[in-house]
C-alpha cells in the first residue's frame, strides 16, 4: 500500500519513521526551507500545481492513501488535499496536534487582527513568533518587534523598529524566560500551532506577565477524519491496510 505523507512538521517526520519500511511511504515537502529536516524514506519536494496538480500526480504515483500531517495553519494544501482525494476515493486522514489551550490569551482571527489588537493596546515591545509570512501585517506599527522566523521574511514586510533573530526550535522554558526579560517584552504574538516543541514561550510570558495575543487557527477541511496523534495515524493506516487485505 503506497502512503503519502503531506510535511513539513515534526509529527510527518515521526509518522515516516513509524511506518517506513513496513508500509511504501513517500513525504511531500513544500520546499520553504534551505535546510529541511528530512524524514526517513523518499522524500519529494516542492508544489504539485493545485488541487489539480496533486490529483494527477496521487492517480500517476498509484497512492492508496494521504495522510496530511502539514502544519495547522497551511490551510491551502489541506483544502487542495482534501479535494483532490475526495475527487479520486483516495482515503484521506488529517493529522493535527492539539491546540494550546490558554484561558488568559487574548485570542483573534488572523494577523491582520493581531496587528489590530497590538495597536488597540499600545503594546511597545512586542515578541512576534508568527512565521516569515506573518511580519507583514506589522509593517506599518511603530512598536519595537523582537521578530522569530526560521527563514528571512521579505524586508519589505517588516516593520521599522525590529531585531530579527533566525532561528529554529526547539525551545526550552530557560532560554525563553532570559530572551523575554533581556528585551523587556510586554506582549506575545504568535499563532495557536500547539505541540511541545515551541510550547515555553507560553509558560514563559505567564510567567513574566506578558501578555499572549494569539491567533487561532484556520478550519479544517469539513467531513475528513482527524487524528491528533502520531499514534492514531499509525493505527488508522494498519487498518486500512488489514481492510484493503481482506476485502
Ligand atoms: P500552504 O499555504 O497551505 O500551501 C501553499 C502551497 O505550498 C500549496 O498550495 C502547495 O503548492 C505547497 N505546499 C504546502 N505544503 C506542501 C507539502 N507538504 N508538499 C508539497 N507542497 C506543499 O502552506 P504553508 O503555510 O506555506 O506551509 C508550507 C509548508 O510548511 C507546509 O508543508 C507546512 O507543513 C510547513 N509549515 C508551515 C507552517 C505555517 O505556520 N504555515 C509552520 C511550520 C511548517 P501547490 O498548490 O503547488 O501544490
Amino acid at each position: 500500500m503506497r502512503v503519502l505523507i503531506l510535511g513539513g512538521t515534526g509529527e510527518a517526520r515521526a509518522l515516516a519513521g513509524r511506518l517506513h519500511p513496513d508500509f511504501d511511504v513517500v513525504s511531500s515537502l513544500a520546499g520553504r526551507v534551505p535546510d529541511p529536516a528530512l524524514p526517513v524514506g523518499p522524500v519529494r519536494i516542492g508544489g504539485f500545481g493545485g488541487a489539480d496538480g496533486l490529483r494527477k500526480w496521487l492517480d500517476d504515483n498509484a497512492i492508496a492513501a494521504v495522510v496530511d500531517a502539514t502544519h495547522p495553519f497551511a490551510a491551502t494544501i489541506s483544502a487542495n488535499a482534501a479535494n483532490a482525494c475526495g475527487g479520486l476515493a483516495v482515503p484521506h486522514l488529517v493529522l493535527s496536534r492539539p491546540p494550546w489551550e490558554v484561558p488568559a490569551a487574548v485570542r483573534v482571527a488572523g494577523d491582520t487582527a493581531a496587528a489590530d489588537m497590538v495597536a488597540e493596546k499600545g503594546y511597545s515591545r512586542v515578541f512576534l513568533t508568527t512565521g516569515r509570512s506573518g511580519t507583514a501585517a506589522f509593517a506599518d506599527s511603530d512598536a519595537w518587534f523582537l521578530i522569530r522566523v526560521v527563514t528571512q521574511p521579505d524586508p519589505q514586510s517588516l516593520p521599522e523598529r525590529h531585531e530579527l533573530l533566525l532561528s529554529r526550535g526547539p525551545y526550552e522554558l530557560d532560554g525563553e524566560r532570559k530572551l523575554m526579560a533581556a528585551n523587556r517584552i510586554d506582549v506575545l504574538v504568535t499563532k495557536n500551532s500547539g505541540g511541545p516543541l515551541t510550547r515555553a514561550k507560553l509558560d514563559a510570558a505567564a510567567e513574566l506577565g506578558v501578555e499572549i495575543v494569539m491567533i487561532e487557527r484556520p478550519p479544517l477541511p469539513s467531513g475528513v477524519a482527524t487524528v491528533g496523534t502520531v499514534d492514531e495515524a499509525v493505527d488508522w493506516i494498519r487498518r486500512l491496510s488489514r481492510d484493503s487485505a481482506v476485502g
